[in-house]
């Protein structure tokens, strides 16, 4: 070990469990007695785009905040907060300094989109009028084009769903006129198309004189976007400390790798794994739990058409497609909430179902996290619950909260732990890691993995996030169509085949990390982009 802290961690490196005193010098805000302390700040540099990336609760809003001029950093002193001169004072020396004079003078204009976007939804007004109101550079028209809104532009914000309005959100933030664009996990709520346009326009806005900075979970996305990566670790709830900024690969994969070689200090004791090729298995029939024959259904002006296919036993099943074409309608199938109009669906006898669903408004339950979990039948004294559910997902120090009170991300992470804490067949997880930091997708991916490889269930899992489904799928169903009026589905096919689909559809290739084996966005017109279309016909990765 390295002799400082307790852990019997095998590395000689520097632990985090005693960082704050050694960083006193470096506090840059605190709450209050007793509250979150945040150390150093991720350092923008103009004319690049910045990514942040670290665990949920580590300061990344926070920081956001500070850097937009929402929060004046306070440097601990919260009872007699510093002036504006101590403050550019303390950071002297670093870019920061001539960042925050401008901040202090009012003379950087920031435009800034929140992590939470919910209170967008109190207005009336329409989409057209909410983003004319905002339009300083004369694109929000060019935005609702590109971002897809125009069938919506006419609608008040307060009947728009989560992916509409956080195109909304974003497509203002970029019509404000600023020098500075601060975005709080912005691919929130959004399909795989809708995340490559929004980072695409990120990306377009990358400009001489100009600061991006982007806080984001998912990895594809984040890589894609930024040239510049700061990572923030820490114990979250408690403080957080701001790393050494790197190149956007560097920087992603150090995180992966959970220690950060230039300051010697390892804050994850283990490193984020991904498989190195696509895994292709053959299904013996016996080993089917559900099939379905073609399936049809209809729902007032939507129509989807699912091809046969099954769900084996020990597969897990990725489902890819936009917002609007029938996904969620096929898992209720699945789950026999739903029946379809034409075709049948055979299920194992006795099985067992364990549903999370996507909207999470759909649950109420009188009483404690403790209370729900043992009414959805968890055992949560068992060190399988404990260790891969309930700490990984942060619950442990939720038991005594009351279901009514949690957050969005709170009761999204509850409802995994109940949905995957419980023994059943077949695991159906509808958009399971929305809200959840990088590790805790990983946590839910090995929780599904270990359940599939030890008891030999199925999973099924609809996912927007390409890394985690990458990690954490064997087998694809695509789903194709016009959103809100007609969606395909395919069956099951290997991830490979099925990738393949999906990709040639959002018109990306990937390529393989070869030191992580993270899967990576190309450049598109790239050498390898051109290369993996025209030659290869590989969409997903090769090299
Ligand atoms: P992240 O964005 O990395 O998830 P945040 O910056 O939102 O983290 O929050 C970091 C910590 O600071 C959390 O524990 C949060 O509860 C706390 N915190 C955030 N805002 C406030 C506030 N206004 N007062 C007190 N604590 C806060
Ligand atoms: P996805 O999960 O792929 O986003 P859904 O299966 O939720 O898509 O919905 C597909 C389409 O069916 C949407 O246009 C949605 O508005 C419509 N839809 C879903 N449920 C109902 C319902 N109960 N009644 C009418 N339309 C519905
Ligand atoms: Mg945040
Ligand atoms: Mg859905």
């Amino acid at each position: 070990g390295c002799g400082i802290c307790i852990k019997k961690c095998p590395y000689s490196a520097i632990s985090i469990v005693n960082l704050p005193e050694k960083l006193s010098k470096s506090l840059v805000h605190r709450y209050g007695p007793n509250a979150f302390e945040l150390f150093r700040l991720p350092i923008p540099r103009e004319s690049r785009s910045l990514g942040i990336l670290g665990s949920n609760g580590v300061g990344k809003s926070t920081s956001l905040k500070i850097l937009a001029g929402v929060i004046k950093p306070n440097l601990g002193r919260y009872e007699s907060p510093p002036s504006w001169d101590e403050i550019i004072d303390f950071f002297k020396g670093s870019e920061l300094q001539p960042y925050f004079e401008k901040i202090a003078d009012g003379k950087l204009r920031v435009s800034f989109k929140p992590q939470a976007i919910d209170a967008l939804r109190k207005y009336s007004i329409t989409v057209e009028e909410a983003l004319k109101k905002v339009d300083e550079r004369g694109i929000a028209g060019e935005l609702i084009d590109y971002l897809g809104l125009s069938q919506v532009r006419d609608r008040p914000l307060k009947h728009l769903s989560g992916g509409e309005l956080q195109k909304v959100a974003i497509a203002a933030t970029f019509s404000k006129d600023a020098s500075a664009y601060l975005l709080d996990e912005p691919s929130s709520y959004l399909d795989v198309r809708e995340r490559l346009r929004v980072a695409n326009l990120i990306r377009s806005q990358v400009a001489p004189g100009r600061y991006i900075i982007v806080v984001e979970h998912d990895l594809a996305v984040l890589d894609y976007v930024s040239d510049l990566v700061s990572i923030i670790y820490g114990e979250p709830g408690v403080y957080g400390v701001v790393g050494v900024v790197k190149g956007a690969r560097a920087g992603i994969n150090t995180y992966i790798e959970g220690y950060i070689r230039e300051e010697n200090v390892r804050f994850r004791d283990y490193r984020v794994e991904f498989h190195e090729k696509p895994p292709s298995v053959e299904w013996p029939t016996e080993s089917i739990m559900v099939r379905w024959s073609n399936l049809s259904k209809r729902l007032d002006g939507f129509s989807l058409q699912v091809e046969e296919g099954a769900v084996h036993r020990g597969e897990v099943v990725g489902v890819l497609g936009p917002n609007g074409i029938g996904k969620t309608t096929f898992v209720r199938m699945i789950a026999g909430e739903l029946d379809p109009d034409e075709g049948w669906i055979e299920r194992l006898q006795d099985i067992r179902f364990s549903y999370k669903p996507q909207f999470l408004g759909e649950i109420s339950f009188d009483g404690t996290v403790r209370q729900f979990l043992q009414a959805s039948s968890v055992d949560t004294s068992s060190t399988f619950v404990q260790a891969e559910l309930l700490k990984p997902l942060r619950v442990h120090n939720l038991l005594d909260h009351n279901m009514g009170d949690l957050s969005g991300g709170e009761l999204q992470r509850v409802l995994i732990v109940s949905a995957l804490g419980k023994d059943a067949d077949l695991y159906l997880l509808d958009e399971p890691m929305a809200y959840l930091d990088v590790e805790q997708r990983y946590a839910v991916a090995k929780v599904v993995k270990r359940l599939t490889a030890e008891k030999g269930v199925a999973t099924i899992v609809v996912e927007h996030d390409i890394v985690a489904i990458d990690f954490l799928a064997m087998t694809i169903m695509v789903f194709r169509g016009q959103p809100g009026i007609r969606g395909e589905a395919s069956s099951p096919c290997d991830m490979r085949k099925g990738m393949n689909m999906f990709l040639k559809d959002m018109g990306i290739t990937f390529r393989r990390d070869p030191e992580t084996r993270r899967p990576r966005i190309n450049k598109p017109g790239s050498w390898l982009d051109r290369y993996q279309r025209e030659v290869l016909k590989e969409y997903y990765y090769v090299v």
